[in-house]
């Protein structure tokens, strides 16, 4: 089904440009130009008439843990360890498939209305195997986000029981979620051994190895805490980058790395040479007072970054956009350098960047690339002033817009959020269903 959209204006090669139309055809986009000219030249098309929109490309949040939603306002303000014990370690064990479901489901439709179009979720709470995952993707259906299952391989015996599994059945686990949504345009399965404090050596190379065989990248957290550089020190004489260089992870550039917060110059040089890649969580980093990724000098060595929103009960808000603004922000007051990240930069990072990391034709506009994008009300105070030039747009959107101005969503050519309101799902019901867990769970 072939529609043409004819927004006030559209993001297209780095600018806003006005009178142009966006055709799609199903789930791609197929043509990008004067829509007087397409007009003429598709006239049995449908045309969808924006007049106040502002069409960009769906945010990607390249990192999240869903199942975190259901644990915002716990134990805030809390020592990470603190913090770990008394919100992630408390509840996790009686999370079932279905909980984790209602979970999923809140928080991807939370981050949608925020102008997500793909999340990444790095989920590991497997109290019911295989099960638990196929109700994070299921959960991804339902609320119609492109979804990507960093599918977590973890066997550090210290945590909750559901997260640990061996490394063979890590792999068992991760091969047949991965060949099962091989051919599904909105699911894809990668692994995603947890990190060097969490994952034996061998469960991080069981996880690259599963990267080669199914040709895509593999996520591991990386140095987001002093603890994980210092345990790393002592049991292996080297720091983290190091480690995971010496162990032959890193030389074909399929490392995805979460966090990077204490990263010395020779390591930030690694993920440069190697060609790794950086989910970026500025507003996580700052509410557990983790540090600060250095992204200038990440930046410098061409690391291709993208931006994640982290758990719902470590930011605490899940939106791209907001990262975006964080990360700017974080960046200048940590460098003393207003010109650290600018908004063309801190947008990049939130729309191609993650896409690129995520290996998916999404996060431009642009004829072959998924019909994921994002429609903004011009009319929205917080958007305002737009003059003539359009200078202001960008950095209006990264610096000042807030989510009443997202008017609707779509994704894979379908309209999730019209009007702000979500129309997959019922958004009461969504909201019953997790006070009726939080009430209950452990009881
Ligand atoms: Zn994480």
């Amino acid at each position: 089904m072939m529609k043409l959209y004819k927004p006030f204006l559209l993001f297209n090669e780095g600018t806003f440009k006005p009178n142009m139309g966006l055709m799609i055809d199903g789930g791609k986009i197929t043509a990008i130009g004067p829509y007087k000219e397409l007009e003429t030249r598709y006239p049995d098309t449908e045309f969808v008439d924006w007049p106040d929109e502002i069409i960009v490309p769906g945010t990607v949040n390249a990192h999240n843990h869903s199942f975190q939603s259901l644990l915002r306002g716990l134990a805030a303000d809390r020592p990470f360890l603190e913090w770990r014990d008394q919100a992630l370690y408390k509840y996790s064990p009686y999370l079932k498939a279905k909980d984790v479901y209602t979970g999923a489901v809140f928080a991807f439709s939370e981050m949608m209305k925020c102008g997500a179009t793909t999340v990444s979720d790095y989920f590991y709470v497997h109290n019911e195997g295989i099960d638990s995952d196929e109700a994070v993707i299921q959960a991804a259906k339902d609320v119609g986000i492109r979804f990507v299952l960093a599918r977590t391989m973890y066997d550090w015996t210290g945590a909750p029981a559901g997260y640990v599994e061996s490394v063979d059945e890590a792999v068992k686990n991760v091969t047949c979620l991965a060949k099962k949504y091989r051919d599904d345009p909105m699911v894809s399965v990668v692994p995603a051994p947890h990190s060097l404090h969490a994952a034996s050596v061998e469960m991080i190379r069981a996880g690259h190895r599963l990267a080669q065989e199914f040709d895509c990248k593999f996520h591991i957290h990386v140095a987001e805490e002093p603890f994980e550089v210092d345990q790393v020190l002592h049991d292996h004489h080297m720091r983290p980058v190091e480690l995971l260089d010496k162990i032959g992870v890193m030389a074909d550039g399929r490392m995805v790395a979460i966090h990077c917060v204490w990263l010395n110059d020779h390591e930030k040089t690694l993920m440069a040479e190697n060609h790794a890649s950086l989910v970026y969580c500025p507003s996580s980093n700052m509410f557990l007072a983790d540090g600060i990724t250095d992204i200038p000098a990440l930046l410098n060595g061409n690391v291709t970054i993208g931006l994640g929103s982290d758990g719902a009960c470590s930011n605490n808000r899940i939106s791209v956009f907001e990262e975006m603004r964080m990360c700017a922000m974080l960046q200048k007051v940590s460098k003393l350098d207003s010109l650290a990240v600018n908004y063309h930069q801190a947008f990049a990072m939130g729309t191609k960047g993650g896409a690129e990391i995520l290996q998916l034709p999404i996060g431009e506009l642009k004829p072959g690339f998924s019909a994921d994008f994002v429609a903004l009300n011009r009319n929205d105070l917080s958007i305002q002033p737009i003059s003539e030039t359009h200078e202001q747009v960008l950095p209006n959107i990264v610096y000042a817009m807030q989510p009443t101005a997202i008017d609707y969503v779509v994704v894979d050519g379908k309209c999730t959020v019209d009007h702000g309101h979500l129309i997959t799902l019922n958004e009461g019901q969504v909201i019953k269903r997790v006070q009726t867990l939080m009430n209950t769970i452990g009881k």
